[in-house]
């Protein structure tokens, strides 16, 4: 912990007079273009990734990047998204898995979260993930991993599908969603090409666009 309360004085030091502008331009304000969610793991630095600076992505993080589809009972996902969308007005969406996943782990092994009932319960919404593979493949396992992530990303965009603002955003318009693996080894990112209904590389998927 030291080095995190170190690494404060040091931002405090070093960069923040080098931003000043930027910082005092927040201080009252954001507008960022992009809501962001991605999973919690400790590995993954949306702002490193996207080479974004503060105030340019709203970003929402749960293990596994879950969106629970819309219902009467508020989450903090619903609520955050609600206000990125609805309030702020961001026109993109990205729904971003990753590669070694402990939550997609837990998905494919829901036995191995005993002692564990709330992320249990919680990966509830990637179980239709995991199922669709099982039943693609005729088995499931850690050698489904990659296939069980991308299949989460595509089931959290649809589940995002279920928000009213999202809705009245993709009708309007003024919204756009994207789904993306960011692979940890690597640096890769590959993203869902609607056309090809596949996951191809970022470079590829956007070329046209
Ligand atoms: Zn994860």
């Amino acid at each position: 912990m030291d080095h995190v309360i170190s690494g404060v004085a040091k931002f405090q030091r070093e960069v923040f007079p080098n931003k000043r502008a930027v910082f005092k331009k927040l201080a009252n304000e954001q507008n960022p273009e992009v809501l962001f969610i991605t999973c919690a793991d400790s590995r993954i630095d949306p702002c490193l990734v996207t080479q974004t600076e503060p105030g340019e992505l709203f970003i929402c993080r749960n293990a596994g990047n879950v969106v629970p589809p819309h219902s009467d009972q508020t989450g903090g996902m619903t609520a955050s998204i609600e206000f990125a969308v609805a309030a702020l007005g961001v026109s993109h969406i990205v729904l971003c898995g990753h590669t070694d996943c402990g939550a997609m782990k837990g998905a494919i092994d829901p036995d191995s979260l005993e002692g564990l009932p709330h992320v249990k319960e919680w990966l509830g919404h990637c179980w239709h993930a995991a199922d669709k593979v099982r039943q693609r493949c005729g088995h499931l396992g850690n050698d489904n991993l990659e296939e069980v992530t991308r299949e989460n990303v595509l089931l959290q965009l649809e589940h995002l599908r279920s928000h009213p603002s999202v809705v009245a955003g993709l009708r309007e318009g003024n919204i756009k969603l994207h789904g993306w693996v960011y692979n940890i080894g690597t640096g890769e990112v590959e993203c869902y090409d609607e056309e090809k209904l596949a996951f191809v590389p970022m470079k590829q998927a956007y070329a046209k666009k």
